[in-house]
């Protein structure tokens, strides 16, 4: 049986036990009156055995109650069942002793006491429906055996009055079952009713229990407030690691606990954030004793009893970024250390490649060329590793100054002119606005034109063209593009074109070289110009590169 109806059975059960000292109380003092009314007019002896047999039979229900009430806390569905059977003989003994009254205790002359005892009879019928009604056999048990004798009686009387009454007695039964019925589906409703409610109360006393000892035990730091920014919640890890204790903290806001210069990135964040998103920020978070530590919190925004709410994870993150100090400036080290004694390795190579030593023989200028090439490509790999730890670091200085387009792209083109030879590619300068004069950090900008100018030349087809173009988007917005013709960008690659070390894994490209910095890198420094650089591209057709710029 399911643990729901079990659980239905025992409601039922006990709320039948619950019941009798009502019905109990209603025989002993019907009983007593009826008796005291018939006293006159039927034997004392049976008066007397009949309402002893009664109340002995009220003894033994109240007892077995009591009793019930005592054990409750072992009733097994067995057990459950037993206590039914008992509480049944209780109930059908007490009905038999009401039913026999209607034939021991009928005063056969007097009508109006034929009308007593059947009122007192009927009355307990019509009672049996509140106290009996949790248990089908036991109500329609007493109904049948009080009533029926009865109205057996009033038929056989001669008299025409008894004959109405039986009647009546008759169209009263039919409505006492019918009402015992209702009453019972009703009560069964309601109870399964209320143990729905405590199961589902249950339920949620355990997940909230759950959650809170989840909150507790993590080993972030949570906190929970409205869009103002006041704390509505916040887990042990937060006290902790703050230095605030929980009611303090309640009173508080974020802005209480964000370094100030932090605060408005903070908020900024999340103003935008929708239901069900997520986003991480990086921030300073500052104790009670006014030290700062760097966390990485991660924002939710959820929807609690109709009113927004933020729910933040933060992680300290001081010792990450300890480590990645360490790696960085451990890079930086070797990197500078190394380009030094490279600089100086590429310049007498090349000294010495272009004869400035001598005539060299074929098979030593050849490996010489070799090593020079590799020195050089060492060399752009350490200058792409230092750039790439300035931006990272947030070192990436700008110098600005104003100048002209056009002048800026003949050098462009110029400088990575001979690179572009390599591969038998030309660069043709194409719709060029005059006048345009660009505010931008000159040798930074330089640096992403090479980049663009040389992946064009490096993934063009051999005599192909690549195009560089300006367009003015708005009056204060000019792009500048870099256009193709080679094989273009596979389209599972689009997502990662930008991203560091990445590039598109074919021995074709691996061959052309390269670090799989670059793009990275001019994303940095057009973003430091508040500009945008994107692309478009066709396998197979071509590869246009394109920034925009802010023109004041
Ligand atoms: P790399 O030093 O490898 O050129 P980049 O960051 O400049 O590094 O470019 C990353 C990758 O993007 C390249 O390796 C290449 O796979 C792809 N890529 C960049 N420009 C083009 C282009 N014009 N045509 C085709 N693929 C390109």
């Amino acid at each position: 049986m399911k643990a729901h109806n079990l659980t239905i059975l025992s409601e039922q059960t006990s709320q039948l036990y619950g019941a009798v000292n009502k019905g109990i109380i209603a025989t002993v003092i019907n009983s007593i009156i009826l008796t005291v009314v018939l006293w006159s007019y039927i034997s004392h002896i049976i008066l007397l055995i009949w309402l002893i047999s009664i109340l002995l039979i009220s003894i033994f229900r109240y007892l077995l109650a009591i009793k019930y009430i005592n054990t409750s806390t072992d009733h097994t569905p067995d057990k459950m069942n037993i206590w039914r059977q008992r509480f049944l003989i209780g109930s059908v003994t007490a009905a038999l002793l009401w039913g026999t009254a209607s034939i021991w205790l009928f005063p056969k002359d007097d009508l109006p006491r034929q009308v007593f005892l059947a009122f007192v009879i009927g009355g307990m019928a019509a009672g049996s429906i509140i106290s009996l009604s949790y248990l089908k056999v036991a109500v329609y048990s007493f109904l049948c055996i009080t009533l029926i004798p009865l109205l057996i009686r009033f038929f056989y009387s001669e008299n025409e009055l008894s004959v109405a009454m039986g009647s009546m007695i008759l169209l009263y039964f039919l409505v006492l079952i019918q009402a015992a019925k209702q009453t019972f589906n009703t009560n069964i409703q309601n109870i399964s009713m209320r143990i729905e409610n405590i199961q589902q109360l249950q339920s949620l006393n355990e997940s909230e229990h759950r959650y809170e000892t989840l909150l507790e035990t993590a080993t972030d730091a949570f906190f929970l407030h409205d869009l103002n920014g006041s704390f509505i919640n916040v887990n042990n890890q937060a006290c902790q690691s703050l230095g605030y204790s929980k009611n303090e903290l309640l009173t508080m806001s974020v802005e209480d606990i964000f370094e100030l210069t932090e605060k408005e990135k903070y908020m900024n964040a999340w103003s935008d954030l929708k239901a069900g998103e997520n986003i991480r920020v990086e921030a300073m978070h500052r104790r009670k004793d006014g030290t700062t530590f760097p966390v990485e919190a991660s924002l939710g925004l959820v929807v609690i009893k109709n009113k927004p709410l933020l729910s933040v994870l933060a992680r300290d993150v001081t010792d990450r970024k300890r480590i990645d100090k360490m790696k960085n400036e451990f890079v930086s080290t070797v990197s500078h250390e190394l380009r030094t004694p490279l600089t100086s390795i590429r310049g007498s190579l090349g000294l010495i490649t272009g004869g400035a030593v001598g005539v060299l023989p074929k098979e030593a200028k050849e490996m010489l060329e070799l090593a020079n090439n590799n020195t050089e490509r060492l060399l752009f790999l350490i200058n792409d590793i230092l750039d790439m730890q300035k931006i990272e670091s947030g070192q990436l200085e700008m110098e600005f100054e104003t100048f002209n387009i056009i002048p800026f792209l003949n050098r462009a083109v110029e400088e990575n002119d001979a690179y572009a030879k390599q591969y038998g590619v030309k660069f043709v300068l194409k719709k060029i606005d005059n006048d345009i004069e660009l505010c931008a950090d000159k040798s930074r900008l330089m640096q992403v034109m090479a980049n663009l100018l040389s992946n064009a030349a490096k993934f063009s087809s051999e005599n192909g063209v690549v195009e560089i173009s300006t367009d003015l988007q708005s009056n204060d917005v000019v792009r500048i593009s870099v256009t193709d013709h080679g094989l273009g960008i596979p389209k599972d690659f689009h997502s990662k074109v930008f991203e560091k070390f990445s590039q598109q894994d074919s021995s074709d490209t691996r061959k052309k070289g390269g670090t799989g910095l670059g793009l990275s890198i001019s994303k940095a420094i057009i973003e430091k110009h508040r500009g945008r650089i994107d692309f478009s591209s066709n396998e197979g057709v071509g590869t246009t590169f394109y920034f925009d710029l802010p023109l004041k």
